[in-house]
């Protein structure tokens, strides 16, 4: 979902129809503290934000938003100063467009920021354990790990729940698929094997066991 922050109702809704028609997902808010609220609240894609809005300024939003998350924003501001542009990327601005702008320009614009951000969120980490879902490769500082599809998808699936307690059948669904059901030894097995390759050779402990309910990661 892509939010669009702009209170010139006209600009907004042209781009909101442009974007529906090259299928994203669109959400529209006039306000600035509306938008950084409800950009706190959701995990936006993008955020195209203009900068003078009523309630908080564009700059503002983009300030308290980057205390917080790296949601890709893109200015889209009648202000056309050098000056405002180096302070709209110096406040953590992915891109600066000024108006009036070519539609084709902007969304040939979010398409570049959202598939950058999507290479970014494939890789999750723990410590120095760096899984990359794209590149399916398992690294512990410079070492890769050689792990099997099993290993390898069963220990994403573990990163990507940590702090969460993931049961046996959990992991087993989403790993191997419901044809597994029932067989929930299978997960005692491959976090065996993931121990063996990573917590024995590392000297670390990545996935615990919860007596009773399953394992987690902490
Ligand atoms: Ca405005």
């Amino acid at each position: 979902m892509i939010l669009i922050v702009e209170d010139e109702i006209k600009i907004a809704r042209f781009v909101q129809l442009e974007l529906e028609h090259e299928g994203y997902e669109v959400k529209h808010i006039v306000d600035g503290n509306e938008a950084l609220e409800s950009a706190l609240e959701n995990n936006y894609e993008l955020i195209v934000l203009d900068l003078m809005l009523p309630g908080l300024s564009g700059t503002e939003v983009l300030r308290r938003l980057r205390r917080v998350k790296d949601t890709p924003v893109i200015i889209l501001t009648a202000r056309d100063r050098v000056i405002d542009k180096v302070d709209g990327l110096d406040t953590g601005a992915n891109d600066y467009m000024t108006k009036p702008f070519a539609i084709e320009e902007l969304i040939a614009r979010i398409r570049v920021h959202l598939k950058r951000s999507k290479e970014g969120n494939s890789r999750i980490a723990y410590g120095k354990l760096v899984l990359d879902a794209s590149a399916r490769t398992a690294m512990y500082g410079e070492t890769e790990i050689e792990l099997t599809k099993k290993e390898f998808d069963l220990l994403l699936y573990m990163l990507s729940h940590k702090g969460e307690v993931v049961t046996r059948e959990d992991a087993l669904a989403a790993v191997w698929g419901f044809e597994f059901y029932g067989n929930t030894n299978v997960v005692d097995v491959y976090v065996r094997y993931l121990r063996s390759k990573i917590d024995d050779v590392f000297g670390i402990t990545v996935v615990r066991t919860v007596r009773g309910s399953g394992y987690i990661v902490k």
